[in-house]
């Protein structure tokens, strides 16, 4: 292990947080590498962004790509594999000092004085028969990828939430019709986006609906609704939610909520020292690009301050 590169700030994930997390410790001198799966993340899958400041408007890959594009400009290497486990690298490091970490992958390991955590979430599930069956045959969990096999048909989102909203924008974009199948009785959208829904034509909100099934023959062909109506359908699009990518914290100790997301502070800091977590992973209640890249940001700057208080020893 002794003649192993050891990085000051190992970021986990390269989407807004990571790549953020990235362009900022390089500027505080810190030898940073992001080690992701899918650089880029999430936010790729949507369509337009105008609510990053400072630019009006802009698609959810050119910002993901910007975001990159300048942490790979300020030198930080980017190595596109999955984190499969994070441990300490000493258990019993001497009084006054710290343990480093281990980053494993299938292929290598990578040492650490200080990690940051920032893994995002896969989308949810609506658990409805038919679901798994007609993935990528009709159900589908990002309009930006597939809104485009819809052209003149008929498909409904699910949710109430924001992402819905924008969802059944993009789709209103290709489809004939829109539905947005919403399990209460308020679209929870931005305004701007709500607003944009009720004057798009093609849009229609069913509150108070929830589908029970998605059936079909080789793809999705109707939908069954709670109540016993059934509607013809070409695609079901879901957008009810994100479930936090934790599972490389637990091990290490650090502190869950009861959603699984990883709790943090101010300073981004986990309750395991040289520990960090940003963005959609963090039991931060507002997700957004903005959010996570300000907490990625704030954990470079606190592990700064951790690496030069801590001997950290491997
Ligand atoms: C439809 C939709 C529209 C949205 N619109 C907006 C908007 O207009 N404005 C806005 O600000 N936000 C928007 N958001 C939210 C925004 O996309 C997220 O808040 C943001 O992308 C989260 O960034 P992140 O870096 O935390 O996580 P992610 O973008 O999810 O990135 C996670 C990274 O971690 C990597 N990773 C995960 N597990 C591992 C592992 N084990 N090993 C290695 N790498 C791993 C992934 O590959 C990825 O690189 C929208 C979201 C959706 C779904």
């Amino acid at each position: 292990m002794a003649d192993k590169e050891v990085f000051d700030f190992l970021i986990v994930g390269a989407g807004c947080a990571g790549a953020s997390g990235a362009m900022y410790a390089t500027r505080l001198n810190l030898k940073a590498v992001m080690v992701a799966e899918l650089p880029g993340g999430l936010i790729t899958t949507t369509h337009l962004v105008e609510n990053w400041p400072g630019i009006k408007s802009i698609t959810g890959p050119d910002l993901a790509s910007s975001l990159v594009d300048h942490a790979l400009s300020f030198g930080v290497p980017l190595k596109n594999e999955r984190v499969t486990e994070i441990v300490n690298a000493n258990l019993n490091p001497p009084e006054g000092s710290q343990s480093g970490f281990i980053v494993k992958t299938a292929g290598n390991e990578y040492l650490a004085k200080t990690v940051l955590i920032a893994t995002g979430t896969k989308h949810r599930k609506l658990g409805a028969p038919g679901e798994k069956e007609f993935e990528n045959k009709g159900v589908s969990y990002c309009a930006l990828c597939d809104g485009a096999f819809y052209k003149g048909k008929v498909v409904c989102v699910v949710g109430g939430g924001d992402s819905a909203a924008k969802e059944a924008l993009v789709l209103s974009e290709h489809a004939s019709k829109v539905y947005i199948i919403v399990r209460r009785d308020v679209l929870r959208a931005e305004p701007v986006n709500a607003d944009r829904v009720k004057a798009n034509g093609k849009i229609e909100v069913l509150f108070n609906t929830q589908i029970e099934e998605i059936l079909g023959s080789d793809k999705v062909e109707k939908i069954h609704l709670k109540g016993g109506n059934e509607m013809a359908m070409d695609g079901v699009f879901m957008a009810i939610g994100h479930d936090a990518l934790s599972a490389l914290a637990g091990p290490l100790g650090v502190d869950l909520n009861d959603k699984k997301e990883i709790k943090i502070n101010r300073r981004a800091e986990t309750n395991v020292p040289g520990v960090y977590a940003a963005g959609d992973v963090t039991d931060t209640e507002f997700k957004q690009a903005i959010t996570g890249s300000a907490e990625a940001v704030t954990a470079a700057f606190f592990a700064f301050d951790y690496i030069g208080k801590n001997k950290v020893v491997f």
